[in-house]
């Protein structure tokens, strides 16, 4: 892992932060007032399991409140700490200002390992931590709005915004209060896989940015390009399917835990899951070579290297190993600060994660307003589409009489036309404008600064610019 002269998560974050502010004219106080942690709370809660009482340790940090609500992940795993839920918080907002999700940025974590429990306990761990974050505004429609992330899901997502609406009975907004919802209990078509989407939509941005392509060293297209992806949870499996299986990439290297897959000819992403599953790891897959040592892999030749696992991948340690020259950033945080510079000196051309992994907020927001809203996602522009659809197919219905042989509307143009797009086709039609507008204010940005060499910089340069815009309209 990360060696130990490096600094925290937290540090590396604002040293990145820190970097970009250096070429902008904040006013005095400004800078560091962006970049402070507005709060961070700790909670130590009971709950009876197993014939004892076991004591969960977990946090939600507050990074700013420029906008609200705000909104971020809730993360299960052993090693969350508050140095990480901040860095983590601090992340997303810079991540909601680049996309314009209305939001501030937020964090949680429960120190766990969610494998180590049975679905009722964890239900019962679930909703204690809501209880107790709800409790505080910590979770609410109009304050604070979590999501899934490392370690939690949908399932997890329900029991929250199932106790809060218990907590909170005349509350008619209150589905708002969590998004990443399963779809029959206030979720949206398209969240599980945004996060995912979102990397291939801005992999396809990229690859529509010449300049970007030749400060990478790389032509073409995506068709046949060489990725290797490091976790393929949620937001790696989604990636690196709809890479492999749209736009003709080759997955030649996977990374799990337990070691790494290796195939030239590309890897069958979807074998490999299920074989992930089946087998609790990648120990044993047929069709591959295996690394018993996978972070190795790390470093091995490819077009495009996708980290998608945990913070701090990519170091002092093994930074200079790093052959890719593209490395786009699903996971938040997964190079280091000091990692950044010395990728940056080698010319490796770095997506950042507030951009990259953007996906599934974007997604969140649509939610969000979905349940705002009390109407599924897009019903009223589908009415209208399909009515004015249907003027259309009058007007070429007259067409078709007049015309007589020489040309006739098929039945079958006739449904597909007056059918209007569904949530999910709005949804990813909206991700996919927001990854583009998003990357194009970054790309200017990284173009025409001659201060400015890595999307990086670029990216905070932009989104520090929204936040203080937004201090400086509403005042501290
Ligand atoms: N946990 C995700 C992230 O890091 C999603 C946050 C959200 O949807 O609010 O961006």
């Amino acid at each position: 892992m990360q060696p130990k002269n490096e600094p925290t998560f937290r540090q590396s974050v604002d040293m990145m932060f820190n970097r970009a502010v250096a070429k902008m004219d904040l006013p005095p106080g400004l800078e560091e007032k962006i970049r402070v942690c507005n709060a961070t709370y700790t909670v130590r809660f009971g709950v009876r399991l197993r014939g004892g009482i076991q004591t969960f340790v977990g946090y939600r940090s507050v990074h700013s409140e420029h906008m609200e609500p705000v909104k971020g992940g809730i993360r299960y795993a052993t090693e969350v700490n508050q140095d990480e839920v901040e860095a983590l918080a601090a992340l997303m907002t810079y991540k909601c200002a680049l996309v314009e999700a209305p939001f501030g940025g937020s964090k949680g974590g429960l120190c766990i390992d969610p494998r180590q429990y049975e679905e009722h306990e964890l239900e019962l761990i679930t909703r204690r931590f809501a209880y107790e974050l709800a409790k505080r505004d910590l979770i609410h429609p109009s304050q604070n709005v979590p999501a899934p992330d490392m370690g939690t899901g949908e399932r997890e997502m329900a029991w929250i915004a199932d106790q809060y609406a218990r907590m909170n009975t005349t509350d008619i907004n209150a589905r708002a209060c969590v998004t990443g919802k399963p779809l029959n209990a206030g979720g949206i078509s398209g969240r599980v896989e945004a996060t995912g989407r979102g990397v291939q939509y801005a992999l396809r941005e990229f690859f529509r940015d010449p300049k970007g392509l030749e400060k990478a060293g790389l032509t073409g297209k995506l068709d046949g390009k060489r990725v290797i992806i490091q976790g393929l949870g949620n937001v790696g499996y989604h990636a690196a399917k709809f890479l492999s299986e749209e736009d003709g990439c080759k997955i030649t290297g996977i990374i799990e835990r337990d070691g790494a897959l290796v195939n030239e000819a590309g890897l069958n992403v979807e074998n490999v899951r299920e074989w992930i599953i089946a087998n609790g790891g990648v120990t044993g897959y047929p069709d591959a070579t295996h690394h018993a040592e996978g972070a190795a892999v790390l470093g091995a030749a490819c077009d495009i290297l996708i980290p998608a696992a945990l913070e701090g991948v990519i170091n002092l340690g093994n930074a200079a190993d790093i052959q890719a020259p593209l490395i786009i950033e699903a996971a938040n945080g997964p190079i280091t600060a000091g990692a950044d510079e010395i990728l940056r000196e080698k010319g490796v051309v770095i997506i950042p994660d507030m951009y990259a992994n953007a996906g599934g907020v974007t997604v969140s927001y649509f939610e969000w307003v979905k349940n705002l809203s009390h109407i599924r996602f897009g019903r009223m522009q589908r009415r209208q589409e399909e009515a004015r659809h249907q003027l259309v197919i009058d007007e070429l219905e007259r067409l078709d009489r007049y015309l007589g042989d020489a040309w006739s509307m098929t039945p079958e143009f006739k449904t597909k036309y007056l059918r209007g797009a569904d949530e999910l086709e709005l949804v990813r039609s909206g991700l996919d404008d927001t990854m583009r507008v998003a990357y194009q204010s970054m790309r200017d940005v990284w173009h025409e600064r001659e201060d400015v060499d890595d999307l990086r910089t670029a990216a905070y340069l932009v989104s520090i610019t929204k936040v203080a815009a937004s201090y400086r309209a509403k005042g501290l």
